[in-house]
């Protein structure tokens, strides 16, 4: 059985399908998200699973039970809210022992197992003090040991990192990996940030107003996109509409190509490639690597992205004629 199942889900509000007929397995113990820009379903379908909003058609399965009819306290879910969500005037320890009091567990028993979880998200030490004493990152944390003491079989994390800064998200996003194996439970994270996507799950559900247009590994989604949404969503891409690649570069069905593919420089396409000529509008230093912006003939911008190597200086100028070329197993 699966984890979690939608059968022909779908969710309507007035006229807006919010949730579009959409089919999902989602196995036991996998990270997996949903991605996809704002307003395409995903924390819709996070409620459905929960419990909180009821299907218009179609149904959710959990751990192979039908779950319409269930309240959300008879799901074996837990949901971690963007915004957290701590009481403010209770110590952290009493937030994360909140569920359990409720269950009526004793106080010892609450204590022990607060401690715990604290442990587990690496805040041992903050058990006494308020949620305001604690940084965005630690805040966030102490939700998700709220979360995760009633040991749900899945966890729901809606944006969870949404708030925090870009070196604490990442920093969270490598702990919250790491949980999830260690702890073996089912996460479903929804997140519009393809980077957090591709970095944290088994697979990856990218949605699209309400429906799905792909489902698969990261790997698969990045390197073999199914649609033209998710090549441009997922990563940047040059997207070549038909006219584009006839015109362009004598291709006569239209593709996709990363910028990492593309080879800037002087140099023709090899028999194994395809190219074009273009002008160099920008570069930007990296580190690493180089991104290059290029207009092509007819006015379309490509992506360029390049490794820097200190033996050699690229020695492109803005304005000058360059040339791209790039595999042709590597167009999509
Ligand atoms: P996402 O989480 O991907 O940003 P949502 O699931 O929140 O998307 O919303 C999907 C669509 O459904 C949006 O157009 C949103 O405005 C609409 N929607 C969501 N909840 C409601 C509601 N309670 N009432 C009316 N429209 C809603
Ligand atoms: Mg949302």
């Amino acid at each position: 059985t699966y984890a979690v199942e939608f059968q022909h889900l779908s969710r309507t509000f007035d006229k807006v399908r919010a949730v579009d007929n959409v089919s999902l397995q989602i196995e036991e113990g996998e990270f997996f998200s949903m991605l996809g820009p704002s307003g395409s379903g995903k924390t819709t379908c996070l409620r459905l699973i929960a419990g909180f909003e009821q299907p218009s058609a179609g149904s959710v399965r959990i751990f192979g039970q039908e779950a319409a009819g269930l309240p959300p306290y008879r799901r074996d879910v837990n949901t971690v809210f963007q915004d957290y969500a701590l009481f403010p005037h209770m110590s952290v320890a009493d937030n994360v022992a909140y569920g359990l009091m409720v269950q009526g567990v004793d106080k010892r028993e609450r204590q022990r197992q607060a401690q715990a979880m604290l442990e587990l998200v690496k805040l041992g030490d903050y058990g006494d003090r308020r949620p305001a004493a604690l940084s965005g990152g630690q805040r966030q944390r102490v939700a998700l040991a709220r979360a995760l003491i009633k040991k749900p079989r899945v966890l729901l994390l809606d944006e969870p990192l949404g708030a925090l800064d870009l070196k604490l998200r990442e920093q969270m996003q490598i702990e919250l990996k790491s949980l999830q194996r260690q702890l073996g439970i089912t996460f479903i994270y929804v997140t519009h940030d393809q980077g957090e996507a591709l970095s944290m799950s088994d697979r990856v559900a990218v949605f699209n107003r309400g429906g799905i247009e792909q489902v698969a590994t990261p790997r698969v989604l990045y390197t073999q996109p199914a649609t033209a949404f998710v090549a441009d969503f997922v990563g940047t891409s040059n997207v070549f509409d038909r006219a584009a690649a006839l015109t362009l570069c004598g291709c006569d069905i239209p593709f996709s190509i990363r910028p990492e593919r593309i080879r800037i420089g002087q140099d023709s396409p090899r028999d194994d490639e395809l190219g074009l000529t273009g002008e160099l509008i920008d570069i930007q230093y990296l580190g690493a690597t180089s991104r290059f912006e290029v207009r092509a003939g007819n006015g379309k911008i490509l992506s360029v992205v390049n490794p820097n190597q200190d033996d050699l200086d690229v020695g492109q100028a803005i304005g000058a004629t360059v040339r791209l070329s790039w595999p042709k197993r590597a167009m999509h």
